[in-house]
């Protein structure tokens, strides 16, 4: 490459393509040197992990070259949106790390976008047609077909000016006329055969109330939005490709004729983040939500952010699923199981393991003192000193994982199996003696017997044996309740055929273990503390974990399973 030192060629390569355009865009001057971005939800329902692929996109590259990134709430909807999902999407924003500079909402602007419409209908460029919604579809033609002029298309301007004035009073029913901008019925792309920009909806919007009824569609409100403001860079997923000749279109008869040199927003689209065993659309999430398919938006089975965050994935960890995948101008389905690997990875290195058994049967070393207990210490964290250790207790009848116990075992299990030897983590090796079962068969005790000289850390207690099993005290651990999650969805992608989303539920998504045991040290834990049960997962205690009632979610077990349970 000529003329790039070799930083620079590095630097190039690591760039994504939006990157690229904006790091041009800033050298050659464009719009004084500024750089501005807004993240633009519809509240209209939670945000999910396709929103953060999205919010990662909008306010980290602001933060990366030096602009700024707003929240703007495009709020033009009053049928579907609430304050409800306003609050829940700047706390989503907030969690995953990012700070806006100012919010700003699509609905200040319903006076500015009123005024633009009515110029429009004095220049001839929009008329108020009142005619179906099916008869309009039906004369749009398809894209190889042009589309059929409306009867109500060349009307007189007073005439618009007047019903366009009464879409708005409440003197006109909705759904019984909307406004048009008049542009080309015959073009080959289908927005701009007389896109409708404005329609009646007679319900009160959470911020403007009952001062308007007339309403802008999305297409006559996002790029003035973004032109109000000021935005550089209004980056959005692909679907809106087809969508950018329409808004610059509006923006070059927004601008009256002013030459804006290079100072116009400029609209980018990148691929949706699509995730397998789940579904993105905020509609579905919805339906799930409201047939009570999942306990609420934060279910943490969903795919939402609250969902994801209640289940205990951190921000972090998001962020790195995130840059994992990129950014492209190809759609694709993305594999759960990365956005699980990223948050092993993560957790790995922040989660403070504690012991828990999900499937108890009790272990009776019958040579140890009766009575007797020890405080043992326990390191937090191995992958981080500074998170130091904690103690706990041992003692003479202990809780294990009834899988770690096999009376005729095969070859090479080196749990407890009579006759063989384990390490009980940091305490002592015990040799397994035999167990007791019920008139079933159930083992209900297994026994064993401990080495006194070989406690962990011990000189001369480095003696190997080949199992490591992780236990409590059955004196000094506490019931809870565990939470595992599988995939919401059966199927990879439940979006690709016609059958019904709802039927493609995976009917094993959650598991209740209600008979399990941790530490104390692990009540002790808040919501959101990352726990790592040692051997079994990464776990975060539920929001309604009750000091007497102890929840833990499961937020990924140790090992991808599933990729090879379906092979
Ligand atoms: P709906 O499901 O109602 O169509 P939406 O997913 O388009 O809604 P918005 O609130 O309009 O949701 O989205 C806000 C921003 O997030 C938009 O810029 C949109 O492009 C982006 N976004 C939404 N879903 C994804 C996704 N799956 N991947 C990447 N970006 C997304
Ligand atoms: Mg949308």
């Amino acid at each position: 490459m000529t003329g790039m030192t070799h930083d620079e060629t590095e630097e190039k390569k690591s760039l994504n393509f939006v990157e690229e355009i904006v790091v041009n865009d800033l050298k050659a001057g464009k719009n004084d040197g500024r750089l501005q971005t807004r993240f633009p939800p519809e509240p209209n329902g939670y945000l999910h992990i396709g929103h953060a692929k999205a919010i990662c996109m909008d306010f980290g590259i602001a933060e990366k070259y030096n602009g700024v990134c707003n929240l703007r709430l495009d709020d033009t909807n009053p049928i579907k949106e609430d304050t409800e999902y306003v609050e829940a999407i700047k706390k989503d924003i907030q969690w995953l790390g990012f700070k806006w500079e100012n919010i700003y909402h699509a609905s200040d602007y319903f006076q500015q976008l009123w005024d633009f419409a009515v110029r429009l209908i004095k220049e001839g460029k929009a008329y108020v047609d009142e005619q179906s919604s099916e008869q309009i579809a039906l004369q749009k033609g398809t894209p190889t077909q042009p589309g059929t002029p409306s009867p109500f298309r060349d009307r007189p301007i007073e005439e618009n000016l007047e019903l366009f004035n009464k879409m708005n009073s409440g003197e006109a029913e909705e759904g019984s006329m909307v406004l048009r901008a008049k542009l080309d019925m015959g073009s080959p792309n289908m927005h701009f055969r007389d896109p409708i920009i404005y329609r009646i909806i007679n319900k009160e919007h959470h911020r403007t109330g009952n001062k308007w009824k007339a309403y802008p569609m999305y297409d006559f409100a996002h790029g003035q939005s973004d032109y109000f403001e000021g935005v550089t860079h209004s980056i959005c997923t692909l679907e809106f490709v087809p969508h950018r000749p329409l808004y610059d279109h509006f923006i070059d008869e927004l601008k009256e004729g002013k030459d804006l040199n290079n100072h116009r927003p400029r609209q980018i689209e990148f691929n949706r983040l699509n995730l397998t065993y789940t579904v993105m659309s905020k509609r579905k999430l919805l339906a799930l939500v409201k047939e009570g398919l999942v306990n609420g938006w934060d279910d943490p089975r969903m795919p939402t952010l609250c969902g994801l965050r209640r289940r205990g994935y951190s921000p972090e960890s998001i962020r790195k699923f995130i840059d994992m995948i990129g950014y492209t101008k190809f759609d694709a389905l993305n594999d759960v199981a990365m956005l699980e690997a990223a948050a092993r990875e993560d957790l790995n290195a922040r989660a403070i393991r504690v012991s828990a058994v999900l499937n108890p049967v009790r272990l009776v070393i019958t040579n140890y003192p009766e009575g007797q207990v020890e405080e043992l210490e326990a390191v937090n964290n191995p992958e981080n000193e500074a998170d130091g250790t904690h103690s706990i207790e041992f003692s003479r009848e202990l809780w294990i994982e009834r899988e770690d116990f096999m009376e005729v075992a095969p070859k090479k299990y080196f749990r407890l199996t009579p006759g063989n030897e384990v390490r009980l983590k940091n305490a002592y090796i015990v040799k397994c003696t035999g167990c007791k079962k019920d008139e079933n068969g159930t083992v209900t005790e297994v026994y064993c017997e401990y080495d006194p000289n070989s406690k962990s850390g011990m000189p001369g207690s480095d003696r190997k044996v080949k199992g490591t099993l992780h236990w409590l005290s059955c004196a000094h651990c506490l019931p809870a309740e565990v939470r595992l999650y599988d995939r919401l969805f059966s199927v990879e992608n439940p979006g690709a055929d016609d059958r019904d989303f709802r039927e493609l539920l995976n009917p094993s998504s959650l598991t209740v273990l209600e008979n399990c045991y941790v530490e104390k040290f692990a009540a002790e834990k808040k919501p959101l503390d990352y726990l790592q049960f040692q051997r079994i997962g990464y776990f975060t205690m539920d929001k309604d974990s009750r000091p007497d009632h102890l929840i833990y979610n499961r937020t990924v077990s140790l090992k991808d399973t599933w990729s090879k349970k379906s092979k």
